[in-house]
C-alpha cells in the first residue's frame, strides 16, 4: 500500500484546495446563515471536474477512483462541509446508479450527473425506519401497463429539491403485502414526475446550505424501465450506496477536522494571552497535538479504505472503521477548536462553531456510529442482531455474497 500521492493526485489536491480557499471559504458563513444552496458554486466545482472524478469516461467521467474523490472531498470539507456533502451524496448516488441502472437509464440520465449540470439523490430513510431499513413501508405496486405505482414517504433526503436536482432513487417494498418476508426494489423517479412531491426543506442544526427534504409519493407512476438493478434486490443496492458513501463521509469529516486544526493553530499563534500568545500555553498545545494525532489516524483509515476499495479489497469492516473513527474525531476536533477560540468560538460566524454544528450529523447519518460498531463486531465473528430482520435482504453486499469485499477491482 502506497499513501504517497501521485503527481496527478497532488495536482488534483492543489487545484481543489486553491479553489476552496479562493472561492468556497469566503461565502461559507453567509450561506450557512441564510441556508442558501450554492447552485453557481457547485457549477464552478463541476467546471473543475470534481463530480466527474469517479465515473467512467464513457459518460464523461475522468475514470479515476474512490481515493481521488476522497482527496477532493477532504479539501472541500476543510472549508465547507455542506458543499462537500452535496458533492459526496451526488457521487455516492451517481455511482450506485452507474453500477446498477440499465444502459437505457444511464444513457438518458448519467452524463448530466457526471458533468455536474444536475445532481441526484438516494431515498432510503423513512420517518419510522432509518437504521432499520427493513422496516421501510413505502410500497411500489405493479400496474396493468407493466409499470409501477409508488406510494409512501421518505425522510431527511439530501439533494432532491434544488434547481439542478435531476432524479431520486427510491427504495420501496415490492413483495406482496401478505408475503412472509419483505423484499424491496429501487426505482428511478425524475424530479417533476406526477405523484412525487418534494416538501419544504428542514430547519437544521448544520449542513444548512445543503439541500434536505421529506419526500412524498402518492400513486407516483413510473414505467418498467425505472427499476434499478434486479427486482427484489433494492435494499442490497441501497446498502451498497450507503457503503460507498461511508468512505466519502469519512473524508468529509477528515477535511472538517483538518480545517478545525488549521483554525485552532492560527488562532493560538495570534491571540495574545498572559504576555505571550495562547499557543505558548501547554494545555493549549496539548489540545492542538491531540487534534493532529487524531487527524493523522483518521486520514490513514480513510485513505486505506479508499485504496482498498479501488483495489477490490475493501470489507464492510474497513469502511465502517473509517466512517466511525473519522466522523467521531471530526466532532472532537471541532469541539477542541471551539475551546481554543474561547468565547469567540461560541459565535455563529466563527468557523469552528459552524464546523461543530455541521459534523454533528456525521456520526448519525449513513449508518450511525452504533451501527458501524455492530457491523465491526459482526465482522469480528460476534453474533449481532440488527433489529428487525424481516426482509430477504440483510446488511450484505450484492457484489460479494459473503458480504466481505464490497468493491470489485477498478479497471484502470
Ligand atoms: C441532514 C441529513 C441528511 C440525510 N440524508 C439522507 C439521504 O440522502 N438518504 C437517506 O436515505 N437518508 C438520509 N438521512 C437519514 C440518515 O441516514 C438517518 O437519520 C440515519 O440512518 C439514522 O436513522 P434514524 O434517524 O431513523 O435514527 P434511528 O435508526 O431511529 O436511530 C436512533 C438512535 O438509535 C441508535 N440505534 C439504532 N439501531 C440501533 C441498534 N440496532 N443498536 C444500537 N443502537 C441503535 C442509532 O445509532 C441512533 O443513535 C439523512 C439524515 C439527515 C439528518
Amino acid at each position: 500500500m502506497d499513501f504517497l500521492l501521485s503527481e496527478d493526485q497532488k495536482r488534483l489536491q492543489e487545484s481543489v484546495a486553491d479553489f476552496c480557499d479562493g472561492e468556497v471559504a469566503p461565502g461559507a458563513e453567509e450561506r450557512d446563515r441564510t441556508g442558501t444552496f450554492p447552485t453557481a458554486l457547485f457549477g464552478k466545482l463541476a467546471g473543475l471536474g470534481v463530480p466527474a472524478i469517479p465515473h467512467e469516461p464513457k459518460y464523461g467521467g475522468l475514470g479515476l477512483g474512490t481515493f481521488d474523490m476522497v482527496i477532493a472531498l477532504e479539501q472541500i470539507a476543510r472549508v465547507d462541509q455542506s458543499l462537500a456533502v452535496t458533492t459526496m451524496v451526488n457521487a455516492a448516488s451517481g455511482l450506485t446508479f452507474a453500477r446498477f441502472a440499465s444502459d437505457l437509464l444511464k444513457d438518458g440520465w448519467l452524463a448530466d450527473v457526471v458533468s455536474g449540470h444536475r445532481i441526484c439523490s438516494l431515498a432510503g430513510t423513512e420517518p419510522q425506519a432509518g437504521s432499520d431499513t427493513a422496516g421501510s413501508t413505502t410500497r411500489a405496486r405493479p400496474t396493468s401497463d407493466q409499470g409501477w405505482s409508488i406510494s409512501g414517504e421518505k425522510a431527511f433526503i439530501t439533494n432532491p429539491g434544488t434547481d439542478i436536482s435531476s432524479f431520486t432513487m427510491v427504495m420501496a417494498v415490492t413483495s406482496p403485502p401478505d408475503a412472509q418476508r419483505k423484499s424491496f426494489s429501487l426505482f428511478h423517479v425524475p424530479t417533476g414526475t406526477p405523484g412525487y412531491r418534494i416538501a419544504p426543506s428542514y430547519r437544521k442544526m448544520g449542513w444548512r446550505s445543503s439541500d434536505t427534504h421529506p419526500l412524498f409519493f402518492d400513486d407516483c407512476r413510473v414505467g418498467p424501465e425505472a427499476v434499478i438493478g434486479e427486482i427484489g434486490k433494492g435494499r442490497l443496492i441501497t446498502h451498497r450506496g450507503f457503503q460507498q458513501a461511508r468512505v466519502f463521509l469519512g473524508a468529509c469529516s477528515l477535511g472538517l477536522a483538518q480545517g478545525s486544526l488549521d483554525h485552532a493553530l492560527a488562532y493560538a499563534k495570534s491571540r495574545p494571552a498572559f504576555g505571550a500568545t495562547l499557543g505558548r500555553l501547554q494545555l493549549i498545545q496539548e489540545m492542538i497535538a491531540q487534534m493532529a494525532v487524531k487527524i493523522e489516524a483518521a486520514r490513514m483509515l480513510v485513505y486505506r479504505a479508499a485504496w482498498l476499495s479501488d483495489h477490490g479489497h475493501a470489507t464492510l469492516k474497513d469502511l465502517a472503521a473509517a466512517k466511525y473513527y473519522a466522523t467521531e474525531i471530526g466532532t472532537e476536533c471541532a469541539n477542541l477548536a471551539v475551546q481554543v477560540h474561547g468565547g469567540w468560538g461560541f459565535m455563529d460566524d466563527c468557523p469552528p462553531s459552524r464546523y461543530l454544528r455541521d459534523n454533528r450529523i456525521c456520526t448519525i447519518g449513513d449508518g450511525s456510529s452504533q451501527i458501524q460498531m455492530l457491523l465491526i463486531a459482526r465482522e469480528l465473528g460476534l453474533d449481532v442482531a440488527f433489529g428487525s430482520e424481516h426482509s430477504t435482504d440483510s446488511y450484505q453486499n450484492p457484489d460479494s455474497p459473503g458480504g466481505r469485499n464490497v468493491d470489485r477491482p477498478r479497471k484502470r
